[in-house]
């Protein structure tokens, strides 16, 4: 699988409109009337099958906002499986690589003009808090635990509900959806036997195991086949499990899983579940309560030492993950600062000759005023932009942190979308 291309954003003109305005007279009697849904925005991380089905029905529904996350261009091997991919111009988006999340926000604006729908392309880990903290709710349509995780501590740590899709658990005509309803209650690892969440935070900081990774890599070849019938039940199952909450929330401390089965044997079955006291991701002291919104400012044009300067008494910057900024290439000796994820440095190489025998040099868990680091741009360091960026007292260690968002990086538009 190619490398995302980074964080892009691009907020598509709208397309001509078709001149027949959405008549929603049928959706009135439904728990999808216009008032209710026309104010919100939802999330959807991945365009895969799930995430066509998921997108789809948020634009027949008319939503007000879709934010459409996925890393990936569009495959031939998609077609058999996603609606919103089944074009006129799907030849020319296979020959130019067009990425999954600007297709399928262009179809969302066709199917429904009153949806607005923006595309940003690249991983969970690309896209800013701020993103995530003015949408409604947030669908999960990946394939990979890892990203579920992230996803789901992101979440958490902003109070929004979570509804994971899940397909092909059993076999190929079963599926799950998960709601994890916000910051009161369980999130994605305490669904995870004790040794198996281990395994996935110690790989989140970037720590596995290379005998965890071979297992992971067999893991994910074995994965089930997904039909697109599935992908419908699933997906549809989510909108419905994910509005429903949002529209008439119910308790915040419990979460909720339903199986569906169709082969062989018809099953249908709802349980919940609570938080696990042995997850380590409920610190309250992690829960963004208050974010300061700086509009003014933007990834491109502003510094960590810029930021960590308004705070007369000495302040550090703490990242989310450790990031591998400095390290060497054992073939050829090549010395580059790679600025990524400590995490996705496992797959990196080497930018002189492509080997992949690499040593880190310097892991940066956090910036201070006086780190050589500072004085670079958030951008110019990589770093997910429309970010709510954390500082921590260096006087007094136990002090409330300060959450201070990259405001400037949003649209207009979406800027002002935040609760
Ligand atoms: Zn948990
Ligand atoms: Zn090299």
């Amino acid at each position: 699988m190619p490398e995302p291309d980074g964080f892009r954003e691009m907020n598509g003109a709208t397309l001509p409109a078709s001149g027949v305005a959405r008549d929603y007279s049928r959706l009135t009697r439904t728990l999808y009337t216009r008032e209710s849904v026309e104010r919100l925005t939802t999330l959807v991380v991945g365009a895969g099958a799930l995430g066509n089905e998921v997108i789809k029905n948020l634009a027949l529904i008319g939503v007000g906002h879709v934010v459409i996350l996925d890393r990936d261009h569009i495959e031939a091997s998609n077609l058999t499986r996603s609606v919103l991919f089944c074009t006129a111009g799907i030849a020319s988006h296979l020959a130019n690589r067009t990425p999954k999340a600007v297709v399928a926000a262009e179809r969302v604006r066709e199917l429904n003009p009153d949806v607005q729908a923006t595309p940003h392309v690249g991983e969970v880990a690309d896209c800013g808090l701020g993103i995530v903290r003015r949408s409604d709710v947030v669908f999960s349509c990946l394939d990979n635990e890892m990203a579920r995780l992230e996803l789901s501590w992101a979440c958490a740590r902003l109070g929004r509900p979570l509804v994971d899709g899940g397909l092909g658990r059993t076999n190929s005509s079963s599926g799950m959806v998960s709601l994890f309803p916000g910051s009161d209650g369980p999130c994605y690892a305490c669904r995870k036997a004790p040794a198996r969440r281990r395994q996935l935070l110690q790989e989140l900081q970037g720590r596995e195991d290379p005998c965890w990774l071979r297992e992971r890599a067999q893991a994910e070849a074995d994965v089930v086949s997904t039909t697109p019938v599935m992908a419908s039940v699933i997906g549809a199952l989510q909108v419905e499990v994910g509005l429903r909450h949002v529209l008439s929330p119910a308790d915040p401390t419990r979460g909720e899983a339903r199986r569906v089965t169709l082969h062989p044997g018809f099953s249908a079955e709802t349980s919940s579940f609570e938080r696990s006291p042995a997850c380590p991701l409920h610190e309250a002291a992690s829960v963004i309560t208050v974010v300061r919104e700086r509009p003014e400012r933007t990834s491109t044009d502003w510094t960590p030492a810029a930021l960590l300067d308004e705070y007369p008494g000495g302040a550090v910057l703490l990242l989310d993950w450790p990031v591998t900024a400095r390290a060497a290439c054992r073939a050829c000796g090549a010395v580059f600062e790679p600025w990524v994820r400590r995490a996705r440095f496992r797959a990196a190489t080497c930018p002189t000759c492509r080997g992949s025998d690499l040593a880190e040099q310097e892991v940066v868990t956090a910036i201070d005023p006086s780190s050589p680091w500072a004085t670079r741009t958030f951008s110019a360091l990589g770093l997910p932009r429309a970010h709510i960026w954390e500082i921590a007292s260096l006087a007094d260690a136990a002090a409330p942190r300060h959450h201070v968002e990259l405001t400037g990086d949003l649209a207009p538009r979406a800027a002002a979308g935040a609760q």
